[in-house]
């Protein structure tokens, strides 16, 4: 049995250690978490909200004992984990509750244009959303609270059992997830947490009885989990990588836009899947953007935020991670990139980098193309609204990205034609914590929905009741077949599809006849 060491990446002190979930656990995890399902789902509709309003309650007076757990397993500001893990989990509980009950309501499904031949039939559908059972969750370590917390509680208002696999760099936070939910009066084994590394737990338990796997990580890793979930066709959702692209437009409010950027550049040391990764700004205001977001990233201090208020960037997650920045950078300009400011690690004792810009780099150029899980950007420029949006499009990411202009209408237009799950105009990354705002990946950033309606369809089952009242002792189209089924088939072809109605006088009472058994 692995045992994993965790240690804070800003102090490198321990922060714990425990054991990884033996892999012959998992059937008897699941089972538990479908009888944990099962009595979830019976429970009465108010109840189950009591519940989560109950655990919004237990999340919103413990932010501080969460966030702690979270900043010693990856090193950010206080600040930081409260804004970004516990505000958005809370905004996704909130939003669970609201919606829970419509959730279950029964819709009709329209016939369109057989509308009245099917009143005439007496026959209607509707959908009955059900809950789909037990959902995999498997996370990365960067919120490593805000992530699963909002998956898991949005898919336990929809009836489901959760288990979640942490990152081994978050095992304590995956930890914390649980407890709220029990602390809620959750059932027991509704919410259960697998302890481990990715390609043994995180194997395991996407290719096991689940019913849908969750998974937030790397495209790379991505492509691993759903092999593994193919095996029993578990369905996935798949929140992958970015390269975030931010567009100034000459007519953009710059300092609003610098400042923007020099946040969404470096929180969480640019270890945010929506980090701006790249930013084009309007050769006509390209000196003057550079000198202000220069002088805003001056101002961020580097730090163990838990203490100091005023720290505005943690470390990297690991030694590694480091290194990877160091490569990076050597790589960019390797290519021909400059180093605006920072490019190095710094001596603090955790791991930690400098908030980084390359600038004189082509769009071709490894900066400018591959994921950078870290603090460091590329600045290009442009000349026209049509070359900004090829150049933002033009990656193999397409996560999110803005477009900063105070014309709106040319915004949105931009913004429309930009690749990404979000698009926002005079914004960055920070619709995650809109808990009714869709969030989702196209191209190498994924596919499929958290969050919003549409993350709430991926965790039920549109469950589809077609009632007929049996006003006819057969179908037309049942045994036994003979010329005659031939010919009204063929006859209603000919009406329903080509118009020719000037035959409905004859053929329908024929059709009648039949579907009466005469
Ligand atoms: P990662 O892909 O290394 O790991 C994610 C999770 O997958 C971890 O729990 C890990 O243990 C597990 N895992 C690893 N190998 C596995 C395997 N073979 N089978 C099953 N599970 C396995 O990612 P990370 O380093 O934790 O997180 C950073 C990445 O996540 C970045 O690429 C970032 O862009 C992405 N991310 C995406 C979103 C989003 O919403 N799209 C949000 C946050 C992070």
């Amino acid at each position: 049995m692995e045992r994993i060491v965790k240690y804070n990446p800003a102090t490198l002190e321990l922060v714990g250690e425990l054991d990884s979930t033996p892999l012959n656990d998992i059937p008897l995890i699941l089972q538990r978490s479908r009888a944990a399902q099962a009595e979830w789902a019976a429970r009465p509709l108010a109840e189950r909200r009591r519940t989560l309003k109950r655990l919004q309650e237990h999340v919103a007076s413990n932010v501080d004992s969460i966030a702690k757990v979270v900043c010693q397993e990856t090193g950010k500001p206080r600040v930081e984990a409260i804004n970004a893990d516990l505000m958005t989990s809370l905004s996704a509980a909130m939003y669970s509750v609201e919606r829970m009950p419509s959730l279950f309501r029964p819709r009709a499904v329209g016939f369109g244009k057989l509308s009245i031949m099917m009143r005439y039939l007496r026959r209607h559908s509707y959908i009955q959303p059900r809950p789909l059972g037990v959902v995999a969750i498997i996370a990365p370590w960067n919120y490593p609270f805000g992530i699963p917390f909002s998956q898991a509680v949005m898919a336990v208002a929809a009836g489901n059992a959760v288990v979640l696999k942490p990152s081994p760099e978050a095992p304590f936070t995956g930890l914390e997830v649980r407890k709220a939910f029990i602390a809620a009066g959750a059932p027991e084994g509704l919410v259960q947490v697998v302890i481990g590394n990715g390609s043994d737990a995180g194997n395991a338990l996407a290719s096991s009885d689940v019913d849908r796997v969750i998974f937030t990580g790397s495209t790379e890793v991505g492509r691993k989990v759903m092999a593994a979930a193919v095996q029993r066709l578990n369905p996935v959702t798949m929140e992958l990588g970015g390269k975030d692209p931010m567009v100034v437009m000459g007519d953009a409010d710059l300092p609003r836009a610098s400042a923007a950027a020099a946040w969404g550049c470096y929180v969480n040391a640019g270890q945010t899947c929506v980090c701006i990764k790249r930013i084009y700004v309007h050769e006509s205001v390209y000196q003057p953007f550079l000198e202000m977001f220069s002088e805003s990233v001056s101002r961020i201090k580097l730090g163990y935020g838990w203490d100091d208020p005023e720290v505005g960037m943690g470390p990297l997650i690991s030694d590694r991670a480091v290194k990877d920045m160091e490569a990076q950078v050597a790589r960019a300009v390797e290519q021909g990139g400059t180093v605006l400011f920072g490019g190095r690690r710094t001596d603090m004792k955790g791991h930690f980098f400098e908030p980084t810009a390359i600038v004189d780099v082509e769009q071709s150029s490894d900066i400018v193309q591959k994921e950078t899980f870290g603090p460091i950007v590329a600045i290009l420029r442009f000349r026209t609204d049509v070359e900004a949006i090829a150049l933002a499009n033009d990656s193999s990411y397409a996560l999110s990205g803005s477009v900063w202009t105070s014309d709106l209408a040319r915004g949105r237009s931009i913004a429309e034609r930009m690749s990404g799950g979000t698009v926002s105009v005079n914004n960055v990354g920070y619709t995650f914590g809109l808990a009714s705002t869709p969030w989702g990946g196209r191209k190498d950033s994924g596919f499929g929905y958290t969050h919003g309606e549409e993350g709430f369809a991926e965790l039920l089952e549109p469950h589809h009741v077609h009632v007929d009242r049996g006003r006819f002792a057969r179908e037309l189209w049942w045994h036994p077949y003979g010329r005659e089924g031939l010919e009204l088939s063929k006859g209603l072809v000919d009406i329903g599809f080509l118009g020719q109605y000037g035959r409905a006088a004859a053929l329908l009472p024929r059709v009648r006849r039949r579907m009466k058994g005469r």
